[in-house]
Formats: structure tokens, sequence, C-alpha cells
């Protein structure tokens, strides 16, 4: 059994989600990377510090790359392998094409994967994570695609890997789709995924602006970012790329503060596994206490003000 990890470069590096695989396969034994992107000296030492031994690199250039990587990891993934994607979307479309072109299925939303038995067993999440499903793959290539932060990323101290050029696989018209233009949304503060401290906002608070305003501000206290529920976001109060969630980013920060959040399932999912939860929610029968470290019933209008009040005069 070999094992494959793909890998999308983002910002001239290393996807996040192909290091917290790394971390996990390579216990397995070696570990090949199928890497999309322009390369560099710097991004193969990452992922050969996380576990890579081989990386296979293909650079799509302008093109959109799905199709193509599908295609050339077809000639490479075998019968018996493992190929393990994120849940970034150029992951999702290789992935289901990669499946397409061998005829066997994809297992996603994976939160843990075990080969201990010798069989691959993927474990996933369904009913907003309260109950665990283990799925035995029976033929391969077994595809597997992972949840964000299943998996911590930590250096092993592998040296720089073999690197392999791939040759840009002739798709016909499926690869002819470019990339014209990258949108980067400007933010402040931390990275919401990275952030050690989240405040999540929910409906609760009311409304945007003046009445959303202690939540950018007790974030802006701790050194933390600000999260969103969908709620929130649908309503226009703020942008999509805050949204914590199911369908939206997962986060795993020492401490989430979920303030006029009720907890709904598709919430939950996306911060549950925060090492300390704590809620703010003028309803003490809200879903989000059964999840909490500590709970503070109240109106978020009366008990944040009066908790940025204390933090600002430390
Ligand atoms: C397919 C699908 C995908 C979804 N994906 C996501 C996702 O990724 N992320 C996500 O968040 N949701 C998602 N949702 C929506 C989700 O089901 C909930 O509707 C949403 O999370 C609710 O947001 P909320 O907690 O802000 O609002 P509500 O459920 O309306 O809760 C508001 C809470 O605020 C409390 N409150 C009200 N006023 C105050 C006050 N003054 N002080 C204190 N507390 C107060 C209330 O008691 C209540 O508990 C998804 C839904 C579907 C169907």
């Amino acid at each position: 059994m070999s094992t494959w990890v793909f890998c999308e470069e983002l910002d001239s590096a290393p996807s996040a989600s192909a290091l917290e695989l790394l971390t996990k396969a390579r216990a397995w034994g070696d570990v090949e990377v199928f890497y999309v992107g322009a390369g560099s000296d710097a991004a193969y030492a990452a992922l050969g510090d996380h576990g890579a031994v081989r990386v296979h690199q293909l650079d799509a250039g302008d093109k959109l790359p799905a199709t193509a990587a599908a295609a050339a990891m077809a000639d490479l993934v075998g019968e018996g392998d493992v190929a393990l994607f994120g849940m970034g979307s150029t992951d999702r479309d290789v992935a289901g094409r990669l499946s397409a072109r061998k005829g066997c299925p994809v297992l996603s939303s994976a939160v843990d994967i075990d080969t201990s038995s010798g069989q691959v067993l993927v474990t996933n999440e369904i009913l907003g994570g309260t109950t665990r499903v283990v799925t035995a793959a029976t033929a391969g290539p077994v595809i597997v695609v992972a949840r964000p932060k299943a998996f911590p990323a930590e250096p092993a101290g592998g040296p720089a890997p073999e690197v392999v050029a791939v040759a840009l696989p002739d798709v016909g018209h499926a690869g002819s789709a470019a990339v014209l233009e990258r949108h980067v949304e400007e933010s402040e503060g931390p990275d919401l995924e990275a952030a050690a401290i989240v405040v999540g906002g929910g409906r609760g608070m009311g409304g945007p602006e003046e009445k959303w305003e202690p939540v950018a501000k007790l974030a802006g206290l701790l050194g933390g970012a600000v999260g969103a529920t969908r709620a929130v976001v649908d309503a226009g109060w703020v942008p999509y790329s805050l949204q914590v969630g199911q369908t939206g980013k997962t986060v795993k920060p020492d401490v989430y503060i979920a303030c006029g959040v009720s907890g709904a399932m598709q919430h939950l999912v996306g911060m549950k596994d925060s090492s300390t939860i704590i809620a703010i929610n003028k309803d003490p029968e809200a879903p989000i206490f059964t999840i909490s470290d500590l709970g503070i019933v109240g109106d978020v209008h009366k008990v944040m003000p009066a908790l940025n009040a204390a933090l600002e005069s430390r």
C-alpha cells in the first residue's frame, strides 16, 4: 500500500491540510505527495519536514488544475493505495474526478483514519457531530477527504524529499479553463482558523455595526479573531469569510466565546473541538450550553460591555 497526500500550493506554500495529512500518514510508512503548483525549495522542505519522501509536482500554470491533476494522479495511484485530500475546493474537485476515473468511492469528512488492522477504517461524524460512523474500505484505491484540523500538523524533522516533475496531461477542453483573477479578502487581526481565541457572534447580538461592536471589541481586547454564525452572515452583518460551521470554517482555538449563539448542530461542528468554550446567552435552555465549559445566562448587551470594560481597566 502506498499513501498519497494531495497538496495544493497556496501563497507559495503547501496547504495546511496537506501538512496535517502528512503528519497523520507518515506513521504508516513512506508518503508520496501529489503537489499542484510552481513549487520551491522552501515548500518541498516543509513537506519533507512533515514526512513526505517523494513529491510529484504538477504545474498547471494559470489553468484550473483539477482536471489535469486528477488525470495525472489516476496514472500514479494504484489499486491498493490510499489517497488523502483536504476539504479545499481544489482538493475536493480532484478527489471527485479521481474517484470517477478509478471507479471507487470517496469517503468524505473524515475525522480519523486507522490502518492498524491492515484495513483502512475511516471515521466521520454525522448528525452534527453527535454520532461517529466507522467505514471500512473493501476495495481500492481508498480516497479519503478529511476535515480541517482533524489531525495536528507537526514537523518531524524529515529530510528534503525527492522531487519528480509530472508532465501536464492533455485533457482537451476540460483543461482549458483558466484563472483570470484572484481576490484576497482583507481582514484585520489574527487569522480565524489559526487564532488561539475566537469570539463568535450570533443572531442574539441583534444587528450589525454598533450592536455587533461588542464582539469585535472583545476579540480585539483578547487578541483574538471574530467568528460568526450563518444566521449573521446571511443577514449581511459580516462577510462569509467569518462564518464558522458546517458550511464555513472549522476552528479549534484554546478559547471560543459564543455570544448570542444558539448552538445549532451546523455551527457546533465548526467549533466544538475548541479547548474551552464559553457561552453567553439569555436562554438557559440554549443548546450551546450543553457543550460549554462556562456558561453565562444573560443579555449580551449587558454582559459584554461589562466584560469589555473590565478587560480595558486591566
Ligand atoms: C445545510 C445547512 C448548513 C448550515 N451551515 C451553518 C454553518 O456553517 N454555520 C452556522 O453557524 N450555521 C449554519 N447553518 C444554520 C444553523 O442551522 C443555524 O440556523 C444558525 O447557526 C443559527 O445561528 P444563531 O445561533 O446566530 O441564531 P439563532 O439560532 O437565532 O440563535 C440566536 C441565539 O441568541 C440568543 N439571544 C437572543 N438575544 C439575546 C441577547 N440579547 N443576549 C443573549 N442571547 C441572546 C437566543 O437565545 C438564541 O439562542 C446551516 C444550516 C443548514 C441547513
